[in-house]
């Protein structure tokens, strides 16, 4: 029997049903038979007659019956084809698609044979995607029960927009963030009302409606568990995942920073890995979780460089007045660099610098050339050509290019702007190397510089001498070339040299060659003066090279060495 599976609430009408197959059998069987079919039909016309004119009971009874049957289709897209929803629901044997007017209303209902067809559907294409839009899927017969009572329901929902505890008990749904979520299977519902609540539960979960009170206590405490659980657990994902980010950035920019090539990425990531192996095992994961690899690496480097270059371009546009330095240095692999920097300060007096770009000095190297690569440069920032006050340039000026390219920039500023005067400044803080000739020490530099040279070439494997040593190599790197014009860089030296006095005397004067003034009072006078000296503009020039700072703070540091110089003077 086609309808066996349907249960007591259709008992009524599955049994005219079954009456009415029972006679179209006869009917089909006794087709030949021409004397009976008049009676036959009229018995079924009669029937039918009787259905019609059932009670109101049986008619809803009826309605309801067919209701089961019955499924809505909501969150339909706007222009779902039927035949689409047929391929969907292949068992349903009518799909009426709704709409007013001529606009879809993106609901559908789908007509089933018997209830059991439709709580088949209910269960296997719950979620189902249809044009792209996960359809809800739900029972109608809740809609013809809610009719009667709508008057005292609709104050009732009004009231109760607010989530309520006891939902929480009768149909197994929690607040989370704001949105009322079944526990069982994690579906949200629109709007905190109690009718839709209960139309879920009763479409979906109906079967636990069997629980005693006690089990189904127990069974709200599994599901709220369950679901904290997963909440902290996502939680934490997402967390371990913002921290590796913000790692992997943060790491690829100390790379960067230091100069290191971007493959060191993964080194890094082998030694973190390592120790945290070590010091906290448990963590191992979180590591492992954190992309360095040396495509990541540049491609958060890139991402890192885009964001400056929009920022200063950004900044740019505040500047009052700017000043260009041209820096002359060398890369890893020690060929000259012309490294050109902007420094600009807004009408607030916030100073930006930042390294605008890095110019190989190889072949051609004139004033030209550098002032087109300056003029590329800063074309990205659509700076004010008249706004340019200063250009500073630093290091070994032995680089014609270097001061073409002031005279350059002077002319082009006076031809913008004719009252204006375009300053220069050579190496704001090697201008110091000019006091140190005013010092007069030579006599004490000469015998340093001279005993040094020839420890080296006499055992520089000396075992006191080799931070001595260590020292030069990361000043000079090679000590002959460059000792004479970085004065400052002396300061490191001469205390080395001074603390280490009497092993240099000792080791020269045993090896045949003493030198007479490292035992003389007034020399190692002298030197310790020169050590304290040097010690005191070591300590201004850092101050000097602190940034951001502007003009009148480096005056500042400036007039207070020279208070101090004074002090010194009177003790
Ligand atoms: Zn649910």
């Amino acid at each position: 029997m086609e309808d066996g599976e349907d249960e007591t609430l259709e008992e009524k009408d599955s049994d005219s049903r079954d009456e009415i197959l029972r006679s179209l059998q006869c009917f089909l069987l006794l087709a030949g038979s021409l004397c009976s079919l008049p009676q036959k039909t009229a018995d079924k016309r009669k029937k039918e007659m009787a259905k019609q004119k059932a009670s109101p009971e049986t008619r809803r009874q009826k309605l309801e019956g067919w209701n089961a049957k019955t499924l809505l289709i909501q969150n339909l897209s706007h222009r779902v084809p039927q035949h689409e929803l047929k391929e969907v629901f292949k068992d349903a044997f009518q799909i009426r698609l709704v709409s007013k007017d001529g606009m879809s209303k993106r609901i559908a209902y789908v007509d089933f044979k018997s209830q059991a067809d439709a709580e088949r559907a209910l269960d296997e294409k719950r979620g189902t995607k249809i044009g792209g839009l996960a359809v809800v899927l739900g029972h109608v017969e809740e809609k013809s029960q809610g009719r009667e009572g709508r008057v005292g329901k609709r104050k009732l929902e009004q009231e109760s927009h607010t989530f309520q505890e006891k939902w929480e008990r009768a149909y197994f749904f929690v607040e989370v963030k704001n949105v009322p979520t079944c526990l069982i299977c994690k579906q949200s519902v629109s709007v905190s009302k109690d009718l839709d609540l209960r139309r879920h539960y009763k479409t979906n979960h109906s079967r636990n409606d069997g629980y005693t009170e006690k089990m189904r206590d127990k069974k709200l405490n599994k599901l709220k568990k369950r679901l904290k659980f997963q909440h902290d657990l996502l939680l934490n994902v997402n967390k371990i995942n913002d921290a590796a980010m913000k790692c992997s950035y943060m790491l690829s920019e100390k790379i960067a920073r230091a100069s290191k090539p971007f493959t060191d990425g993964e080194f890094i990531k082998e030694c973190l890995l390592s120790a945290a192996e070590i010091m906290c095992p448990e963590q191992r994961q979180a590591f492992a979780n954190l992309r360095l690899s040396g495509n990541i690496v540049s491609q958060r480097v890139d991402s890192r460089a885009v964001n400056l270059q929009d920022k200063l371009q950004e900044k740019a546009k505040s500047f009052v007045a700017f000043s260009i330095a041209a820096h002359e240095g060398a890369d890893g692999a020690n060929a000259p660099q012309l490294a050109v920097f902007i420094h600009g300060v807004d009408g607030t007096f916030d100073v930006t610098e930042e390294l605008l770009d890095m110019v190989p000095m190889t072949g051609a190297t004139s004033g030209n050339d550098f002032l087109v690569c300056v003029e590329e440069s800063l074309k990205k920032f659509n700076v004010d050509w008249s706004q340019l006050v200063s250009v500073n340039t630093d290091g070994n000026s032995a680089l014609v290019g270097v001061e073409q390219l002031v005279t350059k920039l002077k002319s082009k500023v006076s031809g913008l702007c004719k009252d204006m005067e375009l300053k220069s400044m050579h190496g704001l803080i090697l201008q110091e190397s000019l006091c140190a000739k005013k010092l007069k020490m030579d006599h004490v530099m000469d015998i340093v510089i001279h005993s040094i040279t020839w420890i080296q070439s006499h055992g520089s494997d000396h075992r006191k001498f080799s931070a001595l040593f260590s020292e030069l190599d990361a000043q000079y790197g090679s000590l002959s070339c460059s000792m004479g014009h970085k004065w400052l860089s002396r300061g490191m030296v001469l205390r080395w040299f001074f603390k280490l006095l009497e092993e240099i005397d000792f080791f020269m004067s045993s090896k045949g060659k003493s030198v007479p003034q490292l035992t003389s009072k007034d020399w190692v006078k002298d030197l310790a003066f020169l050590v304290d000296i040097m010690t005191y503009l070591n300590t201004l020039d850092i101050s000097l090279q602190r940034r951001p700072q502007v003009v009148t703070q480096m005056y500042d540091s400036i007039c207070s060495f020279l208070r101090k110089l004074c002090l010194w003077e009177t003790h």
